[in-house]
């Protein structure tokens, strides 16, 4: 049986996300893009009303919300602001190792204290010298009596500078590619851990995204996630969980512009006439709205299999990689709607565009989506027609 309708509590998580975004995104949007500031106040704002952290469960705490539920509610914050969306989310991608990962204690030492008061989690496996071969990290760790000691750099890391807690992914010494790797929750107050300067972007410039230098950082071994060396599974299964969340990202994104170019062309005159008259800008509404469409199956889809249990692996592959791709030429055809007011910074469409082009890169790029997708189809797809006719 299939069933697309939404919960009473998924349609009130949709509203007020919606509401939010309308009431507290929009009205700041250009400022922080701007300022590159990083929005506190905002997010303060949603960790009152129950927006931030909503994937923790009950148990600790939480809402315990699932990943449908979290598509829903990205979905309504992206399409007012992307780059705020990536940092409200980030709790949820650093806390995602430890609900996955983690043993009870775990859970309950480092989750609850995130439903107490505002704080910011970040998740770490990119490095300076690698970030799709997941596989190659470099950072070290060395087991020492009680302790595991992190050498190494952490690029890219979303609220790397703002977050009390870091899930970071290393590799004990002497190790080598997917056997090593290991998952430790690194508090950001531990002697020899430090932070770089906020990395300038071309969008999301709401988001802090900075460098991490861990030196000699030396953390008891109850931090480590699973038994060492064997997490590159859990880092894996946490983008399963994630990928769909960033095709929602892009939906909300895609939805935006759409909205923007629509608008736009009711009211912009070409020949006489207004432009949305023309057959060519309705045909490239209607795109928008078939990739829309279709990249919101892929994502619920994606989202569903992970909420029931399964391995969603290669759906969420499918919805990142077509939503991030489609959300990438919806921004671009409805900044050409725009026609060169669209190229100014008058219009926020200039802002999702360039904010669009990150959904392509992190959580595993377009082209890395397609290598999980390619790989499975040669060896796990299973073929109604296992010959030629
Ligand atoms: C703003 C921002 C925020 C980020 N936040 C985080 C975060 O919070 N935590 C974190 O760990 N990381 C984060 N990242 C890192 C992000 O996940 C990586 O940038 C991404 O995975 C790509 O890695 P890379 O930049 O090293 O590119 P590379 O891996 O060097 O790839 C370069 C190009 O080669 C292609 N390529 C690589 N391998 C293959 C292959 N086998 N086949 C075909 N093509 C290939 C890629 O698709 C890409 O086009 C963030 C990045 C940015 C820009």
């Amino acid at each position: 049986m299939i069933d697309f309708n939404l919960t009473p509590e998924q349609k009130e998580m949709q509203k007020k996300a919606r509401e939010f975004a309308l009431k507290e995104i929009i009205p700041v949007s250009r400022k922080y893009d701007e300022s590159g500031d990083f929005p506190h106040e905002v997010y303060q704002k949603a960790f009152d009303k129950g927006l931030f952290n909503i994937t923790i469960p009950k148990e600790y705490g939480g809402i315990g919300c699932g990943i449908l539920d979290s598509c829903l509610l990205v979905e309504e914050t992206a399409a007012a602001d992307p780059g705020m969306t990536t940092s409200l989310f980030c709790n949820s991608l650093g806390q995602e190792p430890i609900i996955l990962g983690g043993n009870e204690e775990q859970k309950e030492r480092f989750l609850r204290p995130f439903t107490e008061k505002l704080q910011y989690a970040s998740f770490a496996t990119s490095e300076p010298s690698m970030g799709s071969d997941v596989a190659g990290i470099q950072t070290t760790a060395r087991l020492e009596g009680d302790e595991i000691v992190i050498n190494g750099r952490k690029m890219w890391i979303t609220n790397g500078g703002v977050a009390t807690m870091v899930s970071v992914f290393c590799r004990l010494e002497g190790t080598k590619r997917h056997e090593g790797v290991t998952a430790v929750v690194v508090p950001t107050d531990t002697p020899g851990f430090s932070v770089g300067k906020p990395i300038p972007k071309m969008g999301h410039r709401a988001s802090n995204t900075v460098m991490l230098r861990l030196d000699d950082v030396h953390i008891p071994k109850e931090n480590i996630l699973g038994e060492p060396g064997k997490a590159f599974p859990l880092a894996m299964q946490t983008f399963a969980h994630t990928r769909p969340t960033i095709g929602a990202f892009a939906c909300g994104m895609a939805r935006g512009a759409m909205e923007y170019a629509i608008a736009y062309a009711k009211r912009r005159k070409a020949f006489k006439t207004e432009i949305a008259n023309f057959q060519a800008i309705q045909f490239m509404l209607a795109d928008m709205k078939i990739n829309y469409e279709a990249a919101k199956l892929l994502t619920w889809k994606a989202a569903w299999e992970a909420d029931n249990g399964r391995d969603n692996t290669i759906s969420a592959s499918c919805a990142k990689a077509f939503a991030t791709d489609y959300g990438m030429k919806t921004a671009s055809d409805a900044l050409q709607i725009f026609g060169g007011y669209g190229y100014t910074t008058n219009y926020l469409i200039e802002k999702l565009f360039r904010d669009a082009k990150l959904y392509q890169i992190y959580e595993g790029t377009s082209q890395i989506q397609r290598m999980v997708i390619g790989r499975y189809m040669l060896s796990k797809y299973i073929p109604i027609f296992d010959k030629t006719y």
